[in-house]
């Protein structure tokens, strides 16, 4: 059985408070994009894990895809083994949210491959302690995501919004970046209209959301890593709409009204920012495929 997890990207991304255990709340509009990662099950005497293709990540413990395996087998004291491999494609540490799709597309693959019967809620809240970010890959599509990223209001999505995404530079650490921002305090020029982001979104209205969109971490992002503004210019220049950071970065999307549009700016950023991609905008995260589906 394989499942495609795919990315996400954050319209807007607001903080608006700090929990007394210092998480921060956060009120964001997330959207699935088409960029993925694929993961595949495989019978299996044992827990086993592997990753392949050309980028790093852990292979242990440390990944995502493990923690939710374990946490899995665990609660539900499955005795059944399975092999997963994950083919990572999404950019790493691009505030893409690529660990939590892979921790997402693990819990509702093994719900699925070893027939567990869990309904969709409780694999949101065996998510949430994987990660902020995974329930919203478990529902996917454009939702606004508010606490600290686990409470989810879905919208409905409209037809697809062009992309092209830059990884500029290495990404900071969640962890980092909202330490510089505590530091920063609030730039308000960078916070999102989010209200109005919410409105035009519901609308489908691209224009008005480019126009309402927003990341509060972007002024702390930038200050450590210049290449981030240098990469939201370069976009803008090549007729993105509007151009920005995505969640805690590095990664920065560009929106265009056409495909046309996206291929042609990608065509001219590519040879000089390597890391560029095309994409577009989603109304679901998981893709199944295979024998189960
Ligand atoms: P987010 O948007 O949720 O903050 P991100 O896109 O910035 O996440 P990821 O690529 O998901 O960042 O992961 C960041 C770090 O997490 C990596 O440096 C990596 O060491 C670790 N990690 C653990 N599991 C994974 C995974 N399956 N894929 C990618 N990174 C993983």
């Amino acid at each position: 059985m394989r499942v495609r997890a795919r990315a996400k990207i954050n319209w807007t991304l607001d903080v608006v408070g700090k929990r007394s255990d210092g998480y921060h709340l956060l009120d964001t509009l997330m959207q699935s994009v088409e960029l993925y990662d694929t993961l595949t099950f495989e019978p299996c005497g044992e827990l086993e894990f592997i990753t392949t293709g050309a980028a790093r990540v852990p292979s242990d413990e440390n990944n995502l895809v493990c923690k939710a395996m374990n946490l899995l087998a665990a609660r539900t004291g499955v005795t059944h083994g399975v092999r997963v491999i994950l083919r990572k494609r999404i950019p790493i540490g691009g505030g893409m949210g690529g660990g939590s799709a892979d921790a997402a597309a693990t819990l509702a693959g093994l719900n699925r491959f070893w027939r567990l019967g869990l309904r969709e809620d409780a694999l949101r809240a065996l998510g949430a302690e994987v990660g902020a970010d995974v329930p919203f890959c478990l529902v996917g599509g454009l939702s606004r995501a508010t606490g600290i990223g686990e409470k989810l209001e879905k919208l409905p999505s409209h037809r697809p919004a062009y992309l092209v995404v830059i990884q500029p530079c290495r990404g900071l650490s969640t962890r980092e970046i909202f330490q510089l921002f505590s530091q920063d305090g609030l730039r308000p020029n960078q916070r999102p209209m989010q209200e109005d982001a919410v409105a035009a979104a519901r609308e489908g209205d691209l224009r008005r959301l480019c126009r309402s969109m927003g990341n509060a971490l972007q002024p702390a992002a930038i200050r450590q890593r210049p290449e981030i503004a240098q990469a939201i210019q370069a976009l803008e220049m090549m007729g993105a709409i509007r151009a920005q950071m995505t969640g805690s970065g590095s990664a920065v999307f560009g929106v265009f009204e056409t495909a046309y549009g996206a291929q042609r700016a990608w065509e001219s950023l590519s040879p000089i920012w390597g890391r560029c991609w095309t994409t577009r905008t989603a109304s679901r995260s998981l893709v199944f495929r295979g024998w189960m589906n």
